[in-house]
């Protein structure tokens, strides 16, 4: 049974003297770092050579989630009503606001309110109260989903693959699962016979021709794939898929309405994944883009997952030296957190010019942490990352969208990501002002999922 998803697997098996090698792509899981000199392109002519024209979709994609619909099995608690609080609705601040939370929902947003019956009053002075956060990049398993909802990451985008995720979503429907995140799942990965990702133990069925795009899309919208992960991969002496598979994987996706995210980090990687009319990039690449590159990143309006926690050294990371984040992670989890095996000072180096040209290209980018590789993990993972957003350039409101408002929108999670009167009660209430200083949402005092409190204290 995949207990861990895919890249964690990876490294409990890999053997440290792989590592020392360079782990020869083991350890190139999710995110493979491209330090090797013979498969990095660089330079813009390189890069852009195999740009052709800018390739179009202009199909609709289906929204994740529709509409609001409250679980109808979902535990019946009081309303909880938070007074003068700072909130963050998904966009904007107001300094000082009310909010109530009833039968699942925010059911008011204002000043002044009036306090319903049975009511639990929470003083918000000194307090700020923001969305659900949503990860749009995971490996979920059951563990690291709780781990996420106790830092107020309530939706956790998987990127292959859930353990039991039909189970999953049925309890999501019924109960609302309000002792864990929300998980969306991909199912599972396009690539190649001895591709990137097939070095899991996790059965995974390889193409090798475009004929096969239209089945095997079809096999994961019967798993129940909210989208579709395509990997380019050439790094580290992995086999790939062509360019003419990647493209009929894209358009079979489309042809089911769903979103085709693709897995590419080199230069070269990036150039083939961009002749394709992709809907997102499952990483910020780890070689610096040229301007071109970026350009048509803009251009052709595509999302970019940020997965910059997996990039930086471990000695950047002020969430590792905060007992308010470490004391709520479990103990078995916690090596994985403190060891970013992958990261290099080169890859460092890259990655913050990176988000920088893709922000100020007005290029949406989404949080992304690619938990439980080493370096991140579920829910503190995302701290990291917005800390990283914010030193990139943004301002932590920016930042906080991104992990919000931002995921909402692009994927259609029309119940989630803001708090407005009608919405999911999806809260987490901090103490301190992250609006101001991005570290502060180290103080995760309160989370509230469809307006249960969620148990912060490691199970
Ligand atoms: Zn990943």
């Amino acid at each position: 049974m995949i207990r861990y998803g895919g890249c964690m697997e990876a490294h409990r098996t890999v053997s440290r003297r792989a590592f020392a090698l360079g782990a020869v792509g083991v350890l190139a899981a999710c995110s493979s770092t491209n330090n090797d000199p013979t498969t990095t392109t660089s330079g813009p002519e390189a890069a852009g050579g195999g740009l052709g024209p800018v390739p179009e979709f202009t199909g609709k994609l289906a929204p994740l989630v529709e509409g609001v619909t409250v679980p109808p099995d979902l535990p019946v608690t009081a309303p909880t009503l938070f007074r003068g609080v700072r909130l963050f609705d998904g966009e904007e601040v107001t300094e000082a606001a009310d909010v109530i939370l009833q039968g699942g929902l925010v059911a008011a947003v204002g000043a002044g309110l009036d306090e319903p019956d049975g009511v639990e009053v929470v003083d918000g002075a000194g307090h700020t109260l923001v969305p659900g956060m949503i990860d749009s990049h995971v490996h979920a398993f059951p563990q690291a989903q709780a781990l996420a909802a106790r830092f107020g990451v309530l939706t956790e985008l998987d990127l292959f693959s859930v353990e039991g995720l039909s189970t999953q979503v049925d309890e999501q429907r019924t109960t609302g699962a309000t002792d864990r995140a929300d998980v969306f799942s991909a199912t599972s990965m396009a690539t190649a016979p001895d591709g990137h990702g097939t070095q899991f133990r996790v059965p995974i069925d390889t193409l090798t021709d475009p004929s096969q795009a239209v089945g095997w899309v079809e096999e994961r919208v019967a798993e129940g794939a909210a989208y579709i992960k395509i990997v380019v991969e050439s790094g580290f002496g992995w086999a790939s898929l062509e360019q003419d598979t990647v493209a009929a994987l894209v358009e079979a996706a489309h042809e089911h309405s769903l979103r085709a995210i693709i897995h590419a980090q080199s230069l070269e990687d990036t150039t083939i994944a961009l002749s394709a009319p992709l809907d997102g990039l499952a990483h910020a690449p780890w070689d610096e883009l040229p301007p071109d590159l970026v350009a048509r990143i803009a251009e052709m309006g595509i999302f970019v997952v940020t997965t910059a926690g997996l990039a930086q050294p471990t000695r950047h990371k002020p969430a590792l030296d905060d007992d308010r984040v470490m004391d709520r992670i479990d103990p078995g989890l916690l090596s994985s957190f403190r060891r970013a095996s992958y990261a290099t000072d080169a890859t460092w180096a890259a990655m913050l010019p990176n988000l920088q040209a893709l922000h100020s290209a007005g290029v949406s980018l989404l949080a992304g942490t690619d938990n439980s590789n080493p370096g991140t993990i579920s829910g503190a993972g995302m701290l990291v990352e917005l800390a990283i957003l914010v030193e990139a350039g943004m301002t932590p409101v920016e930042a906080m969208a991104s992990a919000t408002s931002l995921p909402a929108d692009t994927f259609g999670l029309a119940d989630r990501g803001r708090i407005a009167e009608g919405l999911r009660g999806d809260v987490v209430l901090i103490e301190g002002d992250p609006t101001a200083e991005i570290t502060d949402l180290h103080g995760v005092v309160g989370v509230w999922k469809w307006g249960v409190s969620v148990d912060l204290d490691v199970a």
